[in-house]
């Protein structure tokens, strides 16, 4: 028993904890939990917890069914919103093989071994994402979505539900160690943005799995409807969820060099490039939905085309505006991800692409002014500004034939990725959709 897993069994006892709930994600981003009683901690470090792995997405093959989940002791945290009385705590679990290896269907693992190449290289990586989300009315059954307000961007929505759902949900993230830089309402009526301070990938990842659930809860509980779905509104703007990299060489942000260009050193102008190069076939799991591309190319600031600027928010890649003396906070902004997305494998891939792109010296394009949903086809051509996959057809058969996907992810996840993608558009396209109906029925 090492001091953190004492330090676990010590506050389940002094906090009258009766529940532990051990939380892992699959392949596709949802989070799973199962509960345990308190007198089983001390086996569930030792030995973990045995589970049918069959029947999660894309964790195991059948044949291979038996798994087990062994907490992480240094993610333990009180569920506020389960109260004090008989409380109810959670961890986020490895899983593992019955030899006890890593499993390979294990996205945190994915994300384990991702980190640990940057790590051999010197590299710690941090994210730090913006995530933006829906509030609506409770739904009817297959009545229209109807957003809690008529906000847009930035706006003071006073005495409205909104507010006091970004207090109750920032103080609710709070208490369980995760910090909120900015939060605001969003271009879209209804819609919130809520900005999580920059942090280990890891972390982060493993944070956005219970900010998903916090959010979720505190809209229960203010009696309004939660929703990530990248683009619920066709009239509307999507909920992205840009994501600002870092590299640190121990406590020096390595993309960091005053006098450069943007104060750009050129392991982040190689980490742009290589996120640029591989853009498109990493897309099928940053943005994994039929509905994302929906986000991807409806405008609204969501990127539909590869390319890079300063301050440029039609591009894939922003480079902020650089603070004066505040080098560590130099960093890059991609913008392409949402947050249905699997957190793990979305930034085990994008920074696989980004050191790609510095093992290999990755030249970078000249920075794009323009607008560059205002260019003509042509003008973009002439610029080399390919666009990102339009359809998640497109973006499957891209990462089909991608070497950097398939090694990052691991063949088990990789082809798991794929089939289910498949099947996802598969179902999608044998839809007779109510826009076919409006415009051929009457007139055909
Ligand atoms: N909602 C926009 C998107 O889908 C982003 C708006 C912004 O924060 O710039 O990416
Ligand atoms: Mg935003
Ligand atoms: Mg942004």
């Amino acid at each position: 028993m090492d001091r953190q897993q004492e330090f676990v069994l010590r506050t389940v006892e002094e906090r009258d904890i009766r529940f532990i709930r051990l939380w892992f994600t699959d392949v596709l981003g949802m989070l799973k939990s199962v509960a345990i009683a308190p007198a089983e901690l001390e086996s569930a470090f030792t030995e973990g917890i045995g589970f049918d792995g069959s029947a999660i997405e894309g964790l195991t093959r059948v044949y291979e069914a038996d798994m087990i989940a062994r907490p992480d002791p240094t993610t333990f945290q009180v569920l506020p919103w389960r109260g004090e009385h008989h409380g109810t705590a959670r961890m986020f679990c490895d899983i593992l093989t019955p030899d006890g290896e890593p499993s390979l269907a294990d996205s945190r693992n994915v994300l384990k071994r991702a980190l640990a190449k940057a790590s051999d290289q010197g590299f710690t990586f941090y994210t730090h994402p913006e995530v933006e989300f829906y509030l609506f009315e409770p739904p009817k059954a297959d009545g229209p979505l109807v957003p809690i307000d008529h906000g847009g961007y930035f706006d003071h929505v006073a005495r409205t539900q909104g507010h006091d759902f970004r207090r109750a949900a920032i103080t609710m993230l709070e208490s369980m160690g995760i910090s909120v830089e900015f939060s605001h309402h969003e271009a879209g009526p209804g819609q919130n943005e809520i900005d999580l301070r920059y942090a280990d990938a890891l972390t982060t990842a493993d944070n956005l799995m219970t900010f998903r659930t916090v959010i979720k809860e505190v809209a229960l509980e203010q009696g309004v409807f939660a929703s990530f779905m990248p683009k619920p509104l066709a009239d509307q703007p999507g909920s992205g969820m840009h994501t600002h990299f870092s590299l640190f060489e121990g406590d020096r942000n390595a993309f960091h060099e005053p006098g450069a260009q943007y104060d750009l050193s050129k392991t982040a102008r190689h980490f742009i490039a290589g996120l640029l190069v591989h853009a498109a076939e990493i897309t099928a799991v940053t943005n994994q939905h039929v509905n994302s591309y929906k986000r991807l190319w409806g405008g609204a600031e969501a990127p539909s085309y590869v390319c890079w600027g300063h301050n440029n928010r039609s591009a894939l890649v922003r480079v902020p505006m650089y603070k004066p003396g505040k080098g560590n906070s130099s960093r890059v902004e991609y913008r392409a991800l949402d947050t249905a997305a699997n957190p793990y494998l979305a930034f085990a891939l994008t920074l696989a692409a980004g050191l790609k792109g510095i093992e290999e010296g990755y030249e970078l394009p000249e920075a794009t002014d323009d607008d560059v949903w205002e260019l003509t086809d042509a003008e973009r051509r002439a610029l080399g500004i390919k666009p990102l996959p339009q359809t998640l057809d497109d973006a499957i058969s891209l990462m089909e034939k991608s070497e950097l996907v398939a090694e990052t992810l691991g063949e088990h996840v990789f082809d798991f990725v794929l089939k289910n993608k498949r099947q996802e558009w598969q179902g999608y396209s044998q839809q007779v959709t109510p826009f076919e109906i409006k415009r051929l029925l009457q007139v055909l």
